[in-house]
């Protein structure tokens, strides 16, 4: 079996679009699935948690960081193949792909309905745990299966049996232990040049919209049943707000994205930004809204 190198107290901070968080105990980058399980093994041996991670765009990683190893799957094990057949093709991605690498292979194979990939900054894998989307579209939508790691055999499940729902899936769920090793999506052929067109289009829309200069995690809250949570930020006075001089503020461009200006602020000053929010909100408007972030650590 190989043997990944593992790394002591490394600094989450780089790791993640938010830049702020603490170190992991332990920290590895496996090459393969026989690596993954070589790590998932000594985390058994030592009595160690694990957390499974992407590229970090939607984790919050406390200040204290993550007392057990960290696997992060990266481009290692990211590789991206196509096989077209007379209406169009499926795309396999490794967990470890950026979701936007899969977006652009369909585009240059002419293919539709991966568009909205290529402006989320997430991995393939972390796209499958969410259920990433934008702009009416979502993985559900282009899923034919996917490949993971269930307690150390590699399966393969079909798109139903992911239970896709807004913004989660059966991997998300608490007791689901599985890591996501691979995609494959369905996708037909389109007019090139359309394809072209619309991805700039959404682009524009994005940076027109979206702070995408500053270190942020994207939308922090989940959107409420009936509710936008942007508009509900904006509505309680809290456009461009901020506790203290930290860098945590709330994005004047787009209420729904906390950011992290310069990258200066500690995942606790984050937080209790997060926290003021969400009091407001509730006070002002009487909605709860939840963070969409994913809280790594303790806060
Ligand atoms: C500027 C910006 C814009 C964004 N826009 C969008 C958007 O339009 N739509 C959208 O849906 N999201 C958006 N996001 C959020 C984020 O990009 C997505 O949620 C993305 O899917 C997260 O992927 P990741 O690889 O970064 O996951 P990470 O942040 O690394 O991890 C998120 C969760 O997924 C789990 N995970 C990751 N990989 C695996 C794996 N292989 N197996 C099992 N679990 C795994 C982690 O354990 C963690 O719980 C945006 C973020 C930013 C910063």
């Amino acid at each position: 079996m190989s043997d990944p190198a593992i790394q002591r107290d490394v600094i989450l901070k780089p790791y993640t679009t938010f830049k702020c968080g603490g170190p992991a105990k332990y920290f590895a980058e496996p090459s393969s699935e026989e690596e993954l399980v070589s790590l998932l093994a000594f985390a058994k041996e030592n009595g160690l948690e694990t957390f499974i991670l992407g590229l970090g765009s939607n984790i919050l990683v406390s200040d204290e960081g993550f007392d057990g190893l960290v696997i992060r799957i990266g481009k290692n094990m990211g590789g991206v193949s196509v096989e077209e057949d007379d209406t169009g093709a499926v795309i396999t991605a490794g967990a470890g792909a950026p979701l936007s690498l899969l977006g652009n292979t369909a585009v240059k194979h002419g293919l539709e309905g991966a568009e909205f990939c290529c402006g989320i900054p997430g991995s393939v894998g972390g796209a499958v745990y969410m259920n990433a989307g934008a702009y009416g579209r979502e993985i559900k939508d282009i899923a034919v299966s996917v490949t993971c790691l269930d307690d150390g055999v590699v399966k393969t499940v079909s798109a139903e049996e992911c239970a896709f729902g807004y913004r989660t899936s059966a991997f998300e769920k608490e007791e689901d232990k599985r890591i996501i090793l691979g995609l494959k999506v369905r996708l037909t052929r389109g007019d090139p040049d359309k394809i072209l067109s619309y991805v700039e289009e959404l682009k524009t829309k994005r940076t027109t919209s979206q702070p995408l200069d500053v270190p942020s995690a994207g939308s922090t809250f989940k959107r409420p049943e009936g509710y936008f949570a942007g508009k509900l930020i904006d509505d309680s006075g809290l456009r461009g707000f901020k506790l203290d001089e930290s860098g945590a503020q709330v994005s004047p461009k787009h209420c729904g994205f906390v950011v992290n200006n310069g990258g200066t602020a500690s995942a606790s000053d984050v937080m209790r930004l997060i926290k003021h929010v969400q009091d407001t909100v509730l006070e002002k408007q009487g909605v709860k809204i939840e963070p969409e972030v994913r809280l790594i650590g303790k806060f």
